[in-house]
């Protein structure tokens, strides 16, 4: 129900935990995290209140300065652990809000051709087709823009990926999602308030937009990947 991104120059597991924080008023039954450790996806996830994920992350502490992060509404599989977001395969995390509505047939696709499975959600076909193109050698931009035309429903979505510790890629349909923008670090969200502690300078993503994040900035794509600017404004602080 809530979604962060961060690209950091500090560890950023505290920060994305933070603005979960300021999207808890959007209410949710679990969340997580991702973040890249020397480069390797490390997720930690919980059910039940922010809290909990955070007495996780007191006993395991993360360091990586790329993460993203998660509160969760249910509406496909129990709240549950196993069905918290981040979901990931070897190659990939991601966070969605909304409903993927053909998530059914793409799982039954994605089964038939040996993917397996490790939660309930509608959101994991996401993670799966995005995989399946990188392992035919497709870019991880490559493989997301292929991959939201076979998505149906409404979506917020957040990527970060194995071995790249300066990107995220960001994609909205219905759902909202906002660009934050900082001196050598780059924030994706749900909306201003969770990038409020962060930045004020904030684009929002037109419908059907994706968003290729680095830490010297943001690359927007429309609908039909065409490049496009959106245009930037300065929040009233927040905080
Ligand atoms: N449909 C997804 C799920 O049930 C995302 C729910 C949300 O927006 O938090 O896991």
């Amino acid at each position: 129900c809530g979604i962060i991104g961060i690209l950091g120059l500090t560890p950023v597991a505290p920060l994305l935990v933070d603005a979960l924080k300021r999207l808890e008023y959007r209410g949710y039954d679990s969340a997580g995290i991702a973040t890249l450790e020397r480069g390797s996806l490390e997720r930690l996830r919980a059910e039940g209140k922010l809290r909990n994920l955070e007495a996780k992350l007191a006993a395991a502490p993360r360091l990586g300065i790329s993460g993203i992060g998660h509160t969760r509404w249910a509406t496909h599989g129990a709240p549950s652990e196993r069905n918290a977001h981040p979901h990931a395969t070897e190659r990939l995390a991601v966070v969605h809000n909304g409903i993927i509505e053909n998530f059914r047939e793409l799982r039954t696709e994605l089964e038939a051709a040996g993917r397996r499975f490790s939660s309930d959600t509608d959101t994991e076909v996401v993670a799966h087709l995005v995989t399946v193109l990188m392992e035919a050698g497709a870019t991880p931009h490559e493989a997301v823009a292929a991959t939201l035309p076979r998505l149906t429903g409404a979506f917020a979505l957040a990527f970060l990926f194995e071995g790249e510790d300066d990107l995220i890629i960001g994609a909205r349909r219905g759902s909202p999602l906002a660009v934050g923008y900082g001196a050598g670090e780059m924030f994706l969200g749900s909306d201003a308030i969770a990038l409020g502690p962060f930045t004020d300078e904030i684009a929002y993503l037109d419908d059907g937009d994706h968003v290729v994040l680095t830490r010297s900035g943001a690359q927007v794509f429309d609908e039909a990947g065409k490049a496009v600017e959106r245009t930037v404004t300065r929040s009233q602080g927040t905080t």
